[in-house]
C-alpha cells in the first residue's frame, strides 16, 4: 500500500522543550485578566514572543498595542514578559491604566542586580541583543543609562573604560550559553575589578532547551527548531543545533518546514522555543509522519520542575 513507500525516520523530541514558567505565567496574567475584568484588555508589545500565542488571546479579546497611547485612558493594560522600564509603569500611572506588568520574575531579578550595581557605582556591561525589548527594559532600569550593551568578544576592545574601573556585568536571560561564556572570560581578561552575577543570569529554561537540543543534535541529520524567527531563545536554539547538526531550520509553524532540508531516511529531532505552544510540536508530527513512518522518541536531557506562583489580578 502507499503507506509502506513512505521512508521510516525516527523522530526525537528534546526535553525539556517549549513554555516555560514564565512564559505560563505571562500568558494565565492576561487570561486572568479577561476574567477579572472582562475583555477587552491591552497587552503592551507581544506578551511572548509567538503569533500563535498572540492570535489566541486576540480571540478571547485581548488587544495587542506598541505603546500605551493607543489604550483608552484607565483601561486594562498588561506588560510582557520581557520586562518594561519603569517610565513605562510610571506613565500608565498618569494615564489611569489598572496595569499589571508580566515581567518574568527572572528577568526582574536581572532589574534587581543591575540597579543594585549602579547604586554601587559600578560601570555596566550587558551581554545581550541591542533593540530586544528585554535589553530596553533592563537599560530603562538604570538612571544614568550609563551602560554598554555587548554581542560579541570583539566588542570588549572597543569598550572605554579604563581597565580598574569598577565594573559589573549582566546578562539577557536568554543569550547562548557558550557565547556568553567567551564574553564573560574577555571582560574577565580585561577587567580587574568586575562584580559578576551570583548565580547565571542565563534562566534555567533557556540553559535547559540549549542543552536538550545539543543532546538530540548530536544524533540527528537534521533538526527542526518550533519558534519565531524574531524570538531571541528560538535563533540561540537553532545556533545550539547548527554547532553539530548540519541541517537546521527554524519554523513558525508545520507549514513553514522546508521538506528539501530533510533526510530522506534517518534521524529528525524536533524542539521548540520557551514561547512555542506544545500544539506546534504536534503540528510538527502530524506534518512528518504524512511524509514518513515515524518512530517517535523523546530524549529528557533533565527533569525540569520550575513554576512561578501565578500574578495577582484583581
Ligand atoms: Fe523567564 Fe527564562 Fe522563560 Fe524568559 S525564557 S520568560 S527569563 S523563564
Amino acid at each position: 500500500s502507499r503507506r509502506e513507500e513512505r521512508p521510516e525516520v525516527r523522530v526525537i523530541l528534546a526535553a525539556p522543550r517549549g513554555f516555560c514558567a514564565g512564559v505560563r505565567r505571562a500568558i494565565d496574567a492576561v487570561r486572568d485578566a479577561l476574567n477579572v475584568h472582562g475583555a477587552p484588555v491591552y497587552v503592551r508589545r507581544a506578551i511572548v514572543h509567538n503569533l500563535e500565542v498572540v492570535r489566541s488571546l486576540e480571540a478571547e479579546g485581548a488587544i495587542f498595542i506598541e505603546e500605551l497611547w493607543e489604550a483608552p485612558e484607565g483601561s486594562v493594560v498588561l506588560f510582557s514578559a520581557h520586562g518594561v522600564a519603569p517610565a513605562i509603569a510610571a506613565d500608565a500611572r498618569r494615564r489611569g491604566h489598572i496595569a499589571y506588568d508580566a515581567v518574568c520574575p527572572l528577568v526582574a531579578k536581572v532589574h534587581r542586580e543591575v540597579e543594585r550595581h549602579e547604586r554601587n557605582g559600578r560601570q555596566l556591561i550587558l551581554i545581550g541583543h541591542r533593540g530586544h525589548p528585554e535589553i530596553e527594559g533592563t537599560l530603562g532600569h538604570l538612571r544614568s543609562a550609563k551602560a554598554f550593551v555587548v554581542n560579541s568578544v570583539a566588542e570588549i576592545a572597543d569598550l572605554p573604560m579604563r581597565p580598574d574601573e569598577p565594573t559589573a556585568y549582566a546578562v539577557q536571560t536568554t543569550y547562548s550559553v557558550d557565547d556568553a561564556q567567551e564574553i564573560v572570560e574577555a571582560l574577565r581578561t580585561r577587567f580587574s575589578d568586575l562584580v559578576e552575577p551570583a548565580s547565571s543570569d542565563i534562566c534555567y529554561a533557556t540553559t535547559n532547551r540549549q542543552a536538550a537540543v545539543r543532546e538530540v543534535a548530536a544524533q540527528a541529520d537534521a533538526i527542526i527548531v518550533a519558534g519565531e524567527s524574531f524570538s531571541s531563545n528560538a535563533n540561540r536554539l537553532a545556533e545550539v543545533a547548527a554547532l553539530t547538526c548540519p541541517s537546521v531550520q527554524l519554523v513558525a509553524s508545520a507549514t513553514d518546514i522546508d521538506w528539501s532540508k530533510l533526510p530522506r531516511n534517518g534521524v529528525i529531532g524536533v524542539t521548540a522555543a520557551a514561547s512555542t505552544p506544545e500544539t506546534t510540536v504536534q503540528d510538527i508530527i502530524e506534518a512528518l509522519s504524512v511524509r514518513y513512518r515515524v518512530i517517535l522518541e523523546e530524549l529528557e536531557a533533565m527533569r525540569e520542575l520550575t513554576v512561578f506562583k501565578r500574578l495577582a489580578i484583581a
